[in-house]
């Protein structure tokens, strides 16, 4: 039995483990640099490994195949191996065959590392033996081999799901779904929508679905498709008699005839798709049977993730706020959203293909100054050009701030939140946040 692991990253070392404990003949080959902390991983564990080469000779005689989720199905040895019909599986679908553990799996376009980190908060505090992983932190695959936990909360993207044949989770969420990452779906969306239910395709009777009915292309989904999984749905508009909403700043959660409510207020996390985070991950702890008292005080006490609608510092009454990771219109709608003071919103990078309308209203109503942080900031000129009266053009993180403060004045908020992917200027969204952050300590 040959396993091949395409890609030396988190999640293909993580399955090399795994495949050579449970007696594989084991081959990672990646066609950029392997990291040197994984190379020693490897070495240390006499896994043969080979980068910046796929030799051919060495992967075409797989048993099967793990594809990290990074490496695109077009590429010439994905193709060469689903022509031999060789399974090409992702991590999670691998992994998951070999724990008896049950997974929580959590998708969407934005809110999945929100909720994960949230839903793994409320079960780790109510005692659980519970494990975090899927595109967070230490692999799935590399902690099943280490079988220490009875459930895992794992973040799945699309291109995990891709790679699933039987895996399904007992209970999955679908945050919401707008248009991403379509230039791996042939520029459909239906087939990026597509992707994401997958979460759902093997589930039955006994499983759950835990989704966004506000989103139409979750509810258009769900009315022409069908899932045997229980459906519990979340809402800040409707009411139900089973699943979660909003009333009257109270989040109410009914599930199996048992109602959790809150008041909105209480819970830390804050805006509108927070709610819709805190819906999602208190729909879990009720389906385990999680205590009123453990989800009140985790919801209260769980602070949020990093770049995500971090607030940084408070300088002369301006409040400062890194949502780094907001790379996509949907999320920095969101982010527009729950501003409540006068903002000035540093903006752009790489656009994914954006459609700025969507944001037209908000950023009328909210935005008193525009500093484009961006390589090619056209686009964004011409899109607000005649309804934000300032508009600032940098091509750095520190003239980004010490721009946004000199058009701020006290009582206002300076929101980083780009819309965009960050690969312009920055190493990653991460090191965009981190760099703002350093610049507003600087000012
Ligand atoms: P993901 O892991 O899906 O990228 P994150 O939790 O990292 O999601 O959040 C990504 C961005 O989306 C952040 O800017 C965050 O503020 C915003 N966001 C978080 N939850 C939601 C949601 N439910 N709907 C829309 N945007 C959201």
């Amino acid at each position: 039995m040959r396993l091949v692991v395409l890609g030396g990253g988190e999640s293909g070392v993580g399955t090399a483990i795994l495949g050579k404990e449970k007696g594989y003949d084991v081959f990672v080959s990646d066609f950029g640099k392997i990291k040197d902390k994984y190379k020693q991983v490897l070495t240390d564990n006499k896994i043969a490994w080979e980068e910046e080469q796929h030799t051919e000779s060495k992967i075409l005689n797989a048993t099967v195949v793990m594809k990290s989720p990074g490496i695109p199905e077009k590429v010439a040895i994905v193709k060469k191996l689903v022509e031999k019909g060789i399974p090409v599986l992702s991590e999670i679908e691998f992994a998951a065959a070999f724990t008896k553990a049950i997974t929580i799996g959590i998708t969407g376009s934005n809110g999945k590392t929100t909720t994960t980190m949230l839903t793994y908060h409320l079960l780790k505090s109510a005692g659980l033996n519970v494990g975090l992983g899927g595109n967070i932190g230490k692999s799935f695959a590399w902690q099943v081999a280490d079988d220490t936990f009875d459930s895992y909360v794992l973040e799945l993207s699309s291109f995990q799901l891709d790679g699933i044949v039987n895996y399904k989770p007992h209970i999955a969420i679908i945050t919401n779904i707008s248009p991403d990452h379509l230039d791996r779906y042939d520029y459909k969306y239906e087939n990026y929508i597509a992707s994401k239910f997958r979460i759902t395709m093997n589930q039955t009777e006994e499983d759950y679905l835990i989704y966004d009915a506000d989103d139409e292309a979750i509810t258009n989904w769900l009315q022409n498709n069908k899932t045997r999984a229980k459906l519990i749905p979340f809402s800040l508009t409707k009411t139900f008699e089973e699943g979660a909403f909003i009333k009257d700043n109270t989040m109410k959660v009914s599930i199996n005839q048992e109602d959790f409510k809150m008041e909105t207020e209480a819970i830390a996390l804050e805006g509108k798709h927070n709610m819709k985070n805190a819906m999602a991950a208190t729909s879990v702890a009720k389906l385990m049977q999680i205590r009123k008292a453990t989800i009140r005080e985790s919801l209260s006490n769980f602070q949020g993730v990093e770049h995500r609608l971090e607030t940084v510092l408070k300088i002369q009454n301006v409040q400062y706020i890194n949502d780094s990771k907001a790379t996509n219109v949907n999320a920095t709608f969101f982010a527009l959203d729950s501003m409540n003071t006068p903002t000035v919103w540093i903006v752009g990078g790489v656009d994914k293909g954006n459609d700025y309308n969507e944001l037209m209203s908000l950023v009328r109503e909210k935005v008193k100054a525009i500093v484009c942080l961006g390589v090619d900031n056209k686009k964004i000129i011409d899109a607000f050009g005649d309804v934000v009266d300032v508009m600032i053009e940098v091509n750095n993180m520190s003239d980004a701030v010490k721009m946004a403060q000199r058009l701020t004045e006290k009582g206002d908020t300076v929101l980083l939140s780009p819309a965009c992917a960050s690969f312009d200027l920055f190493e990653n969204y991460e090191d965009r946040g981190n760099q703002f952050k350093q610049a507003v300590q600087n000012l």
